[in-house]
């Protein structure tokens, strides 16, 4: 069953003239892990904060957990609405021990039991691995493990629904990278649905059981990691989501013809197509690990740029008109820079979008 629902969600601030948020609608599953991913600005705070109840809807629907917490004449305060918040800067009280941060959060009627408090801190405690630390303050911790307590803070009274913005952007590289992979073992651990809010595409889609892509205060696409990687609705997604490269194409009856190769393609390739006929021209989607690179004195691409990523190479590629490829290849032989390349393309990836 649903453990979120919005309902066409609209909020625009005073004096603004766009929409913070515009007409959300989406669903959450009971124990999912919900992505906003978007660039900044793009209304994934607002969100949050309507879900959350810091900010009223001027229109839609929102509801948690099968109750009606704003729209259509309710309203539910932040505090009765089952949710547990985590933010980007950790917010604990710096003149509060670690086990005072967390049972802050607890709620009265636990809080009159110093025995389950004390009981309640010590699991959450343990969930986010940071047993024994009970009476440290803030700034005797490390960033990661403070946003551990700020998570086990949020998850103590167990909340309906935990909601984070952006809660990894503080720490620095390594340690958000594992307190990734650990967010959602203790999330899942937990048994609690939660909203993740990020800018980072490779988080939310190696963390999320959804992802909603957003721009602009809209919805662009709701889906699995795998969906939105392998079937974006947009071009926006394609190219925020994956980086994914888009060249010229033009048709020649069913075989689209590019700088990079001919490519035989149908109505399934082709994303915002309005039930009209194939046009003779769109920009064609190749993403940038389904470029295939080979040495060739007269081929067909230069390499003006190498990085080397550890796992894999990415390489900046210039075709004769002057347009820029980027390729990601695990291939073990390096190509330096100015090797001339013959690309060719693993097909079964490619889509065709409407030109800009
Ligand atoms: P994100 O979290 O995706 O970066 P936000 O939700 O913070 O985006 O902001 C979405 C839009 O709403 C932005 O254009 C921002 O400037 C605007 N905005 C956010 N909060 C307010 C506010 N309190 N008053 C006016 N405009 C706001
Ligand atoms: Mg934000």
């Amino acid at each position: 069953s649903a453990i979120l629902a919005l309902e066409g969600v609209l909020k625009q601030f005073s004096g603004t003239t766009t929409p913070a948020v515009d007409r959300v609608t989406l669903t959450l599953n009971q124990g999912d892990l919900l992505s906003f991913l978007g660039p900044s600005g793009c209304g994934k705070t607002t969100l949050l904060r309507l879900i959350a109840g810091f900010e009223e809807p001027v229109e839609g629907v929102i509801e948690i957990a099968g109750r009606k917490v704003a729209g259509l004449g309710h309203w539910v305060p932040p505090e009765r609405r089952g949710v547990g918040m985590v933010f980007q800067d950790y917010a604990l009280f710096p003149h509060l021990t670690v086990a005072q941060n967390i049972a802050f959060g607890l709620t009265k009627t636990i809080k009159k039991l110093p025995k389950a408090a004390k009981k309640r801190v010590e699991e959450v405690l343990y969930l986010v691995g940071l047993q024994g630390l009970n009476l440290r303050y803030p700034h005797q911790l490390s960033g990661g493990q403070q946003q551990r307590v700020a998570l086990a803070r949020a998850l103590a009274p167990h909340p309906k629904l935990v909601l984070l913005d952006e809660p990894l952007s503080n720490l620095d590289a390594q340690v958000r990278l594992r307190l990734r992979q650990e967010l959602r073992e203790i999330l899942k651990a937990a048994g609690t649905s939660a909203v993740f809010v990020t800018h980072d595409q490779e988080e939310a889609l190696s963390i999320s059981d959804e992802v909603a892509v957003m721009c602009g205060g809209r919805l662009e696409q709701l889906g699995t990691p795998e969906e939105i990687y392998q079937k974006p609705a947009s071009r926006f997604v394609a190219e925020f989501v994956t980086h994914a490269n888009f060249i010229p194409a033009q048709r020649r009856k069913e075989v689209w013809e590019t700088e990079v190769g001919s490519f035989k393609l149908d109505r399934a390739n082709w994303k915002g197509l309005d039930n009209g006929r194939m046009p003779d021209r769109a920009d064609l989607m190749i993403r940038q690990e389904d470029l295939i690179l080979r040495p060739d004195e007269g081929g067909n691409a230069t390499v003006r740029d190498r990085q080397f990523l550890g796992r894999e190479h990415r390489y900046c590629l210039e075709t004769p008109s002057g347009r820029e490829l980027i390729a990601r290849t695990t291939a073990e032989e390096t190509l330096s820079v100015g090797t001339q390349v013959q690309i060719s393309v693993a097909e079964q990836g490619l889509q065709l979008f409407p030109q800009l």
